[in-house]
Parts: C-alpha cells; structure tokens; sequence
C-alpha cells in the first residue's frame, strides 16, 4: 500500500509503537519535544529530516522532571497545532504517550547523571535532571533510534545526555542543533507564551547581555571570569531584570566554573521574569 502524503503516523501506546517499529526497514532518527512546538523545535526536526530516515518526533510532558508543581500545570498544551506544525514537515511519526502508559504505579528508577548536574540549573532545580536524564532513556529504550536530536538552548540537558549515551553504552548518535532566536535575539521557548506583555519586552535583553559582554571580551583568553560575570550582573540589574537565578561561565564539557576564560567556555544565564524562568548561552 502507499504511503499517502503528509500523513502522519500517531501512536499512543507503547505495544502499538513496538508493533510499528518492527515493521520498520530505516534507520530512526528521534527527536523528543515536551509540545507547544515553535521553531527552535521544528529546527531540530529539520535537521532530522536531511538525514532521510525515519523521523519520530515525542510529546510528552514529563511530570518527574518538574520540581514546581505549577510549572507543571501552566506549562502550554497545544497538540492539535504541533500535529498540524508537524504534518507541514513531512514527519514520519508522533509518538504522544499518555502518562499512565508511560509510568506505572510501582515506578521506582531512578538514573542519575552525577557530577554534570551539580552547577547551573542543576542547583535550584533538584530532581529536574534526574527526571529528565530518566524519560530521556525510557524513550531511547522504546523508540530505539539511531540518531537523537538535542537543542544547544538546554546545553546542560545535552552534556548530560551525551554522558548517559556513553556510560550506559547507548549506541545512538546525539545531534547538537543550535539556539533559534527571535529576531530580536530571544531565545525561543514553549514558556515563552506565558510571558505577560511587560516581561516579553524585558526579555530579549537577556541576550543583549550575553552578546554585550561577548563582545567586548572577545580576546577573552585569560580574563577573569568574576569580571565578566559582574559586568553581565550590572547589565541586568540596570536593564529591569533583577532576578537572576544564575550567572555561570563553565568549561562546556566539565561544565565545572572557569576562574579564567578560555575560548569554547559558555557563558549561562537563567532569569526569572514574573512567574517564568528563562536560560540562555553562549559560547566564547
Ligand atoms: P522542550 O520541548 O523544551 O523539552 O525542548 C525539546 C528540544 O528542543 C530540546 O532538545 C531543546 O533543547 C530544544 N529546543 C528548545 N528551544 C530551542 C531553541 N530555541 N533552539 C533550539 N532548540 C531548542
């Protein structure tokens, strides 16, 4: 039978998607999403795409990677425009479990990616990379692709995943995809969408820091961090974005703090504005 164009395979349960998967003569590329689909998303999906194997894409809001329960139940809910988002790139399947399907009752593991966790949101988000480093691996052993695609946005996300990969002896090949901005440089978010108007105008500033302190040390080599920092702290503070969660500059494999800069070391800023907590990077 052919295939019709544009459709889209949705699967819910994990025996139909294992039933599906069999049938399977590709390769799998997969890119896992929480939904509320912009196009830093569809970004990776592209990606996917170019490598001409079979795409499966996952909705899934995963409640153990949540520490504030609120979070959980303000974050934005828009399947029926991500499968339209979705059918428009040709993608080959939705894997959309519901949460019951995915944890039972007695749901006990835990994995837990140690050192690469202890710095940047790992410090005022406890559980939240255990959590996601645990659905993460639970997908990778359902769908069992051959390639996974991560975002450079959750930079802390990728290392940790790229680790799992390697200590647990995951043969998947993780695909780095780089921060989609908006034009006016913020970083596009699902959370994004809960911004009141006031705080959407306030946000692009934090990019406006990170390049204003990128660019005037871009002979960085050498420089004290602590400056960099304090420079890019004042900058915010002056500019309306008083709660600031964090600012790190870390080596961006060890993700360990840097006394002194070195090209390739990432600066990491997480903001809170209202109600929403917003991260960004970038690279020196
Ligand atoms: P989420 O739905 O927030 O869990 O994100 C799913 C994937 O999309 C993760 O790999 C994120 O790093 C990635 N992602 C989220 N926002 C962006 C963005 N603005 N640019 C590139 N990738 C992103």
């Amino acid at each position: 039978m052919s295939k019709k164009v544009n459709s889209l395979k949705i699967l819910k349960s994990i025996n139909s998607t294992k039933k599906y998967l069999k049938k399977l003569d590709k390769p799998i590329v997969f890119i896992p999403t929480m939904g509320a689909l912009h196009n830093g998303h569809l970004s990776l999906i592209e990606i996917g795409k170019k490598l001409d194997v079979h795409t499966i894409v996952s909705i899934f809001i995963n409640p153990i990677q949540f520490n504030d329960k609120k979070d959980l139940e303000k974050y934005p809910r828009t399947l029926i425009r991500d499968i339209e988002k979705l059918k428009a790139l040709k993608v080959d399947t939705l894997f959309a479990p519901n949460i019951k399907n995915i944890f039972d009752k007695n749901f006990q593991t835990n994995v837990s990616v140690k050192n690469l966790q202890k710095n940047l949101c790992g410090l005022n988000r406890p559980g939240h990379f255990d959590g996601m480093a645990t659905i993460v691996l639970k997908l990778f052993n359902i769908l069992k692709p051959d390639y996974a695609i991560f975002g450079k946005k959750d930079f802390q996300q990728l290392e940790i995943i790229k680790r799992m990969c390697l200590d647990l002896n995951l043969n998947i090949k993780i695909i780095e995809g780089k921060i989609i901005r908006e034009k006016n440089g913020l970083a596009m978010s699902s959370r994004n969408s809960l911004l009141t108007k006031n705080n959407l105008l306030l946000a692009p500033k934090i990019y406006e820091g990170l390049k204003l302190v990128k660019r005037d040390f871009t002979d960085c080599n050498q420089v004290n961090s602590q400056l960099v920092i304090k420079k890019l702290n004042d900058f915010y503070i002056n500019n309306g974005l008083k709660r600031i969660d964090y600012i790190e500059i870390v080596d961006k494999k060890t993700l360990e703090k840097v006394r002194k800069i070195k090209k390739g070391d990432t600066i990491a800023v997480a903001v809170k504005l209202g109600k929403i907590r917003l991260i960004d990077n970038l690279q020196f």
